[in-house]
């Protein structure tokens, strides 16, 4: 019996490297045929990157090779920094919304399981969670240590709590919160007192970073995206609070009004901010704030609603909303392409399914006027620095999150969509050669 037991000891460390991240990591040389590493002007040319213990070590021409290096052949590939999304909602999705009523924190876990597998897949070795649907605890903090202890797929996450959010507000789901949850532990709260607390009971819950629902949104009942949720002093209060305790805010804002509060407030990233004005994406630019535009989310259907395309499987509030805003969405995208605010690369997965590919954003960007390489960057060292991780570039010293795709993305941006091969921290989760 005792025998049985230690063999099945060792059967299961035996099966541990296949488990990947919690496992040693060996050295790796990829030769890669053309590449990008997330700062230069363009494509570098072919390059071999030499991967020790999870890092980038060495990148040139010809790199050393230790001994029991595995060679990664990508010579017929392009290489680029694996992708990283700010703005996802991992306990959400189209299944997620479908079934809300009977929904609990167990099945957005389930959820979560599934985004995590279809992100890495796609290409994304980071995301930053920008709203955690649990309703009577937090799922996206359990999400990350399966990660990282190798029981699930899935990228590095970046957690952000719930969405603070005042009553009525963007993230207020009171009518679906369960018999004993009260509105205030999913941080539904006002005045500056409950925004103070609301801040901390996310932080010692394992927010790194705090989520304010500044204004309205398109799917939310009860508001509009230009209604502001907060005073200036419940917004600045926020910050003040997380900045206490050495965290950043990001907010939630569509309007103009809304956007230029966070600016005031001093918030670290603007998320979405689709009906700002020149003159308040100017603001942000000058304060070296971040803007994660989601334009998957928010533009594609501001397109779809200006040619006449409404889409009859939305509640009709959410029609009327796309119907009165499009034209100023499209106005203020194209306002953010001549900008010089910062980007940051975001989809807003979650709030529509995870089945579809997040890289499809980069394309979005680019026909929205954005620069490929303005594109590229958000996606990868842009978005790095703002969340700042030692990721999204590839050089000496980095995580060695690495993805590959068939042809260069400044050719053809749709490139990114086609991700073949996916290593995050030295370790390869996709290998489609
Ligand atoms: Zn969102």
């Amino acid at each position: 019996m005792r025998h049985v037991f230690v063999s099945l000891l060792m059967f299961g460390m035996l099966l541990l490297p296949s488990c990947a991240s919690a496992a040693s990591k060996p050295s790796a040389v990829i030769l890669a045929g053309n590449y990008w590493d997330g700062v230069s002007d363009g494509p570098l040319g072919a390059a071999e990157i030499l991967v020790v213990d999870g890092r980038i070590a060495e990148v040139g021409k010809s790199v050393a090779r230790p001994e029991g290096a595995r060679v990664i052949d990508l010579s017929s590939k392009f290489v680029m920094p694996g992708f990283i999304d700010s703005h996802v909602h991992l306990t959400g999705g189209a299944r997620f919304f479908a079934n809300t009523m009977g929904g609990n924190d167990a099945s957005l876990t389930l959820n979560g399981v599934y985004a995590c597998g279809q992100l890495l897949n796609n290409g994304f070795t980071t995301v930053r969670d920008a709203g955690d649907f649990s309703f009577a605890f937090w799922v996206v903090p359990e999400l990350k240590k399966a990660v990282n202890s190798g029981i699930i797929r899935g990228p590095r996450i970046v957690t952000g709590g719930h969405m603070i959010s005042a009553v009525g507000g963007h993230f207020d789901a009171a009518g679906l919160v369960r018999n004993g949850v009260s509105l205030e532990q999913v941080s539904v709260v006002e005045g500056v007192d409950g925004v103070r607390r609301a801040v901390h009971n996310e932080v010692s819950h394992g927010a790194e970073w705090v989520k304010i629902a500044g204004s309205g949104g398109f799917m939310s009942p009860s508001d509009g995206p230009e209604d502001v949720s907060y005073s200036q002093e419940e917004m600045s209060a926020a910050v003040a609070a997380a900045r206490d305790i050495g965290k950043h805010v990001f907010v939630h804002a569509y309007g103009d009004e809304a956007v230029r509060r966070a600016v005031v407030a001093g918030v670290r990233s603007v998320e979405h901010g689709s009906l700002s004005s020149a003159a308040t994406l100017e603001m942000l630019a000058q304060k070296g704030i971040w803007l994660v535009p989601t334009q998957i989310a928010v533009v594609v259907n501001a397109r779809a609603t200006a040619e006449g395309h409404v889409d009859m499987s939305m509640p009709e509030y959410v029609r009327e909303k796309n119907a009165k805003f499009s034209p100023r969405i499209l106005e203020c995208a194209g306002n953010i392409a001549k900008s010089d605010v910062k980007l940051a690369f975001g989809t807003d997965l979650g709030t529509f399914d995870f089945s579809v590919n997040g890289a499809t954003e980069f394309a979005e960007m680019v026909r929205n006027g954005i620069a490929p390489l303005r594109a590229l960057k958000a996606g990868t060292s842009a978005a790095a620095e703002m969340l700042e991780l030692n990721a999204g570039v590839i050089a000496a010293g980095k995580n060695a999150d690495l993805v590959a795709m068939p042809g260069s993305p400044f050719d053809d941006i749709s490139a990114t969509e086609k991700v073949s091969f996916v290593m995050k921290g030295g370790v390869v989760f996709r290998d489609e050669r």
